[in-house]
């Protein structure tokens, strides 16, 4: 899910605006399982029976036409017991506050039933055992609030509105068009459908939809008919023929223009859709920012990196209003309308089909396993074509983090507090524990690692433990330290160094200096500046204090942490290439990744100057050799471009060094011929 905006420029107002949005997660139920139902190991739901199929039929003619603000369901469940005791009960989650249930049946025979908070018991008329599979009938109505539904505040599970000018939340909004929509992250499920509402649960689903003839609905998997009632309504019937998680089922309706094509991905013809207002139709077919043919190559790129698109279609639906940015339905993500053709987003919910749909959390606890893997995958979308992009994607994380971590509260990814389990850590510092994770072992290894998590848990469910469990075994070694550091402790390393030189040897001393958070474990590279030639080295660094001798036979002008910005980290006092790179005024010293990167015969460089002075601008190889000198000498204050040309230059690593009064800087630049 998206429950904010992405965009830097919103975001200059950022850390108030950033607070509220969060904030207003903090009436987000989490819900983790009753004790009872929980197996300790894995805190994986465990309960007397797993449903095999959901056959949900919901009238929305009422609602769409303005006659009622609710609507009647029938819900068709069919399981089979889990435990070796005989099951003569089921427990389904049901919220009372919105669904009233009518009458529950069995093989034509009405069952008793009795709730208790949200959780509706039906009972049996005969015990199943072994092999059986039970069906039961849910007939139910969702409760009319008896008032102006477009009060969001009032509305779960369930939206409904109707065009016009309206009070929507604290707003005052004319709603475009009239439009209905089911939204149950994390655990709404059960305000609009009486389900077993946790995610490790994971059953078909066939729904179906009657509306007003005029509209469309929309939902999980293949329409598998369009009825013409003959009464001004149409229903709708969709089959889903994978298994899904019940928050990730949905229904939207809407008076829709479909865009579709078909997408070759891996041998398969995958159809792709926009649900779009009629008004929207032409930027789905070519509109500049993301249009479907950028969905269809979004897709390309991510079946290349983590195997073929998993399902039988994709779809997307816009809805205005919406309270989040978009909600990755399986197959059938909706987007707030005005996200709709934002690439950030649609990356974002299209790489959940992989990562929470395909392979879905298995408790809430895990939620970075969900959003932390579609951030990443939503910053790589970028880095497929620009690595320029890529990395002020992840610097823009990595300072999100931070505001959220140092003016709200400190916590582990692994299991937030409630109000955190859409909290930015979730979503940023996760994504940068993936990307620390793939600089650590490399891009073939890491995709390796994709693949087998892929491999062990698509179409199931995952926990945390689970996915270090990939990762020690694609990588023959015990990674628990990392994993412990970033997932099950909060906070992020804060460096400081300091250094003296005897003769040839350079005792450099890293200290950590964060309080209330662990001290890190974690191989950091070095850039040593001396009599003109650049030094990377690696050092191991574990300790609160640690001091490193390195072998340099010159004088040393200068030491440069983690000069790539590969580790999440605070680095007090040392300017980082990738600070500023917003600011049209410079107030640092800035040298930002050359573009375009990886390069062939051309590439620019662009440094930012807080102050007019003495600069130099030099290309090294990757020992340390210097190539050529770009800049030397006086500068004003301000933004400068160098080109550098690669007709000469074999291909290879090449360092890009920055001197300027007080600050030195390097960026990496790729040549490839
Ligand atoms: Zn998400």
């Amino acid at each position: 899910m998206r429950s904010f905006s992405p965009f830097p420029a919103l975001l200059l107002t950022c850390s108030v605006a950033f607070a509220g949005a969060v904030q207003s997660r903090a009436n987000v139920t989490l819900h983790y399982p009753d004790a009872t139902e929980v197996s300790s190991a894995s805190g994986v739901a465990l309960h007397a029976y797993n449903v095999v199929n959901y056959n949900l039929y919901m009238d929305w003619y009422a609602a769409l036409s303005g006659e009622n603000h609710g609507f009647n369901g029938r819900m068709k469940v069919s399981f089979v017991p889990s435990l070796s005791d005989p099951l003569d009960s089921i427990r389904l989650d049901s919220n009372p506050a919105y669904l009233h249930i009518d009458s529950v049946f069995s093989g034509g025979a009405r069952l008793a039933t009795s709730l208790s908070g949200e959780k509706l018991t039906v009972y049996l008329s005969a015990p199943l055992s072994g092999t059986d599979t039970g069906t039961v009938e849910v007939y139910y109505h969702e409760t009319d609030p008896g008032i102006a539904p477009a009060q969001d505040s009032l509305q779960r599970g369930f939206y409904l509105y109707y065009a016009g000018e309206q009070t929507v939340g604290m707003n005052s909004m004319n709603v475009p068009a009239t439009i209905a929509y089911t939204m149950s992250e994390p655990s709404d499920a059960r305000d609009w459908m009486p389900c077993y509402d946790e995610p490790s649960d994971k059953a078909l689903c066939e729904i179906s939809v009657r509306v007003p003839d005029g509209f469309t609905a929309a939902s999980n998997g293949l329409r598998v008919s369009k009825i013409n009632n003959n009464d001004g309504s149409t229903t709708f019937s969709w089959k889903e023929n994978y298994p899904v998680s019940t928050y990730l089922m949905c229904a939207t309706a809407g008076q829709y223009a479909l865009i579709q094509k078909n997408a070759d991905v891996d041998g398969k013809s995958i159809p792709v859709q926009y649900y779009v207002y009629p008004q929207d139709s032409l930027q789905a077919v070519e509109g500049s920012g993301c249009n479907i043919d950028t969905v269809i190559s979004m897709m390309k790129f991510y079946s290349s990196i983590y195997g073929p698109y998993p399902f039988e279609k994709y779809g997307m639906t816009g809805v205005e209003p919406f309270q989040y940015g978009g909600m990755e339905h399986q197959t059938i993500t909706t987007l707030n309308r005005a996200d709709e053709f934002n690439r950030r987003d649609v990356a974002h919910e299209l790489a959940h089909q992989w990562w929470g749909d395909m392979v879905t959390l298995g408790t809430w606890k895990d939620i970075w396993l969900n959003e932390g893997f579609a951030t990443y995958s939503e910053a790589m979308q970028l880095q497929h074509d620009s690595q320029t992009a890529f990395q002020s994607e992840m610097d823009f994380y990595a300072s999100q983090f931070f505001i959220e971590d140092s003016t709200q509260l400190r916590y582990a990814i692994y299991a937030p507090p409630a109000g955190y389990i859409f909290g930015l850590a979730e979503y940023y510092k996760a994504a940068w524990v993936l990307n620390m994770l793939r600089n650590l072992v490399g891009d073939s290894t890491y995709f390796s690692i994709m693949r087998r998590y892929r491999a062990d848990y698509e179409y199931g469910n995952a926990v945390t433990s689970d996915f270090i469990d990939v990762v020690d075994t694609v990588t023959n070694s015990n990674m628990s330290w990392f994993f412990n550091e970033w997932i099950y402790e909060g906070g992020y390393p804060v460096y400081t160094k300091s250094f003296t030189q005897a003769g040839d040897s350079l005792a450099l001393t890293i200290n950590q200096d964060q309080t209330n958070a662990p001290i890190f474990r974690m191989p950091m590279e070095v850039d040593v500046w001396s009599g003109g030639k650049m030094t990377l080295e690696t050092v191991l660094d574990s300790l609160q204090s640690q001091t490193f001798k390195i072998y340099i036979p010159a004088k040393v002008d200068s030491v440069t942490l983690d000069p790539n910005n590969e580790i999440l980290a605070r680095y007090p006092g040392q300017n980082l290439t990738a600070i500023d790179q917003t600011t049209t005024s410079p107030t640092t010293y800035a040298l930002l990744q050359n573009y375009p990167n990886p390069f062939n015969d051309r590439t620019e460089v662009v440094y930012k100057l807080p102050k007019s002075g003495m600069v130099s601008l030099e290309l090294f190889d990757i020992l340390g050799q210097r190539i050529e000198t770009l800049v030397h000498g006086y500068q004003t204050s301000g933004t400068h471009t160098v080109a550098v040309s690669g007709a000469a230059l074999a291909s290879g690593v090449y360092l890009c060094r920055l001197i300027a009064p007080g600050s030195r800087l390097t960026t990496k630049l790729v040549l490839e011929k």
